[in-house]
């Protein structure tokens, strides 16, 4: 059966045509028919023409020669597209030198250090291998390798959909400039409708290997043909929120004042273990029995850290996490049957559904073992599987014969088949096409309802957490910066690191163009003082006697405006920002 069949589009000079359908649709298929990367087993027919060039009908070595020079890409996952054993500077120039076989190693290194000027990373990345690089940082290194040689078309696959909301603006932002330094075109995958409302001129929408609908942005947006189109480009409804009630009630997780610390390489230099690094930093919060509470902010915020030690996985060394009435740093103290009873009662599904199932286990066996905790409730596969919204045939099946969708509901199905009492949902819906998540996540609603469930939600999407979580606590670097109610803290956010992560959130909206992002060269927190204080856009804007205090004191969190926010000024006015 074809992947893709009678696809024709075309993308015009210095135009950006976001190629979008569900997983499965046939938007990486053809991607890499356009790059000439597909199996050898593949068979290809038709057209794809560049600037005149047929290239179907060339050589693989003249492809090769066209890749990288004409046509260059930027995959989703930038760790496997980089070599580990190279560092950038010899990455960059190999890049250059590989096409241009004239251009001396002094030219080709000077041109790299523009390169990493143009994506916004200072010269001492040249020196430093990929591993040693954040996430968005490395995606910013793939960018400038495939801008290297000027290309005439970028094909971007998923460029951003790995990165938090603010390193994901910045990548997009680097994309944008050096394309247009380029003068390239680019041909952009992407399933975040505020990605292709803010950065495309035309759309082409995919469905089952065919073209179902193309137009300009704004006719796609504001008239689809298609109901699927318009599922496809429909933005989680920001507006909508779940709760404006703030939940009230006995606490079934509380965390009060804990430390967590990791030992880790410091990204430029290669000493080991030389950097320690508080993923929990004095965290305490509380969620009431039946509410939720989403944990947002960048990687290295500590959400994870939280959420896992939430779920009894990752004990504290410092500070209390009480559980459904069980303090979980006695969990090593405690008997195997009260411990088993613990993993029971709280239980946590992974952003990678198909990585957390075994290969070799069939959905009913990977349900099995849930269900003989809970033996007593009478409950079977069956049940459970309805419980999701899944059939009882699925029971047979093995995870990689399941879409993403389904997997997921397999994983929920597991963690709900011991009857647990507090959810850890770890990024549960971000590796989902929009429509995919939508329908989990009203699931996920649902069950909360129904079986009276505590949920912990670890989220990037802001639009998510409104719509599905009543409580909000904002991280950054180990701290909880801000928290309360969602409605409070998303309407009227007083930490301006919440600002920073609400401004970088695309809008799906093709009129609201995103504005330019400054790019930071340099991730290193301060030592003393505000740990945000070298991105804080309020600081720039106080005087210097209130900006003194942010250098000198670190701010503790304290009830402000129906919220607690750690900064010594978050009563002062947003217009004061620049
Ligand atoms: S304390 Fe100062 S630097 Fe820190 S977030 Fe507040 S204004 Fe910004």
């Amino acid at each position: 059966m074809p992947a893709v069949r009678d696809v024709s589009f075309t993308v015009g000079a210095d135009e950006v045509v976001a190629l979008v359908g569900e997983s499965g649709a046939g938007k990486t298929t053809t991607a890499l028919a356009v790059l000439g990367l597909l199996p050898s087993s593949a068979r290809v027919r038709g057209s794809v023409r560049l600037e005149g060039t047929s290239l179907l009908d060339l050589s693989d070595r003249a492809f090769s020669a066209l890749r990288g020079a004409r046509i260059a890409m930027v995959f989703q996952d930038p760790r496997s597209a980089l070599p580990p054993v190279h560092r950038v500077g010899a990455l960059l120039v190999e890049a250059l030198q590989l096409h241009d076989r004239r251009l001396s190693r002094a030219a080709a290194l000077a041109r790299a250090a523009q390169l990493c000027t143009l994506v916004g990373l200072p010269g001492r990345t040249l020196d430093a291998y990929p591993h040693q690089l954040s996430g968005g940082q490395r995606q910013r290194v793939l960018v400038a390798v495939a801008v290297a040689n000027r290309p005439r078309l970028i094909v971007a696959d998923e460029p951003t959909s790995s990165l938090d909301v603010t390193v994901q603006a910045q990548v997009l932002e680097v994309l944008h400039r050096a394309r247009e330094a380029a003068g390239a075109s680019l041909l952009l995958i992407t399933h975040d409708p505020g990605v292709v409302a803010g950065h495309a001129d035309r759309v082409v929408v995919l469905r089952d290997g065919q073209v179902v609908e193309q137009g300009d942005v704004t006719t796609l947006f504001d008239a689809p043909r298609q109901d699927y189109t318009a599922r496809l480009l429909r933005a989680e409804a920001f507006a909508a929120t779940r709760s404006e009630v703030e939940p009230t009630g006995p606490a079934a997780v509380e965390l009060v004042d804990v430390h967590r610390t990791f030992r880790s390489r410091s990204r430029w230099t290669a000493r080991a273990a030389d950097e320690a690094v508080a993923a929990m930093d004095g965290v305490s919060l509380v969620v009431p029995r039946g509410a939720t509470l989403a944990l947002v902010g960048e990687s290295g915020s500590g959400k994870t850290t939280t959420a896992l030690a939430i779920a009894s996985l990752e004990p504290p060394e410092a500070g209390t996490v009480r559980v459904v009435g069980t303090d979980v740093s006695t969990v090593p103290q405690l008997g195997r049957a009260e411990r088993l009873a613990l993993r029971r009662r709280v239980q946590l599904v992974f952003q990678d559904a198909g990585g957390s199932l075994d290969p070799r286990m069939t959905v009913r066996q990977a349900l099995a073992e849930g269900l003989r905790a809970s033996a007593a409730t009478g409950a079977d596969v069956a049940g459970v599987l309805r419980l999701v919204g899944l059939p009882a045939a699925l029971a047979d099946r093995y995870p990689h014969e399941l879409s993403g969708g389904q997997l997921q509901r397999v994983a929920l199905a597991r963690a709900l088949a011991s009857r647990p009492e507090v959810l850890v949902l770890d990024e549960p819906v971000s590796a989902l096409d929009a429509p995919v998540r939508a329908e989990l996540l009203a699931l996920v609603d649902r069950l909360r309802d129904e079986l009276r469930l505590t949920c912990v939600l670890v989220a990037h999407d802001l639009g998510v957490v409104r719509a599905h979580a009543e409580l909000v606590a904002v991280m950054y670097r180990g701290r909880v910066v801000e928290q309360g109610p969602a409605h409070v803290v998303l309407d009227d956010p007083r930490h301006p690191y919440t600002r920073a992560l609400l401004a970088a959130v695309p809008v799906a909206d093709p009129r609201v163009r995103p504005a330019p992002v400054p790019l930071l060269d340099d991730d290193a927190p301060p030592t003393a003082g505000c740990r945000f204080r070298h991105r804080c856009a309020l600081r720039a804007a106080l005087p210097g006697d209130l900006a003194q205090q942010c250098t000198q004191v670190d701010p503790v969190s304290r009830r402000t405006e129906g919220r607690d926010v750690a900064c010594h000024h978050a009563d002062v006015p947003v217009q004061r920002h620049p």
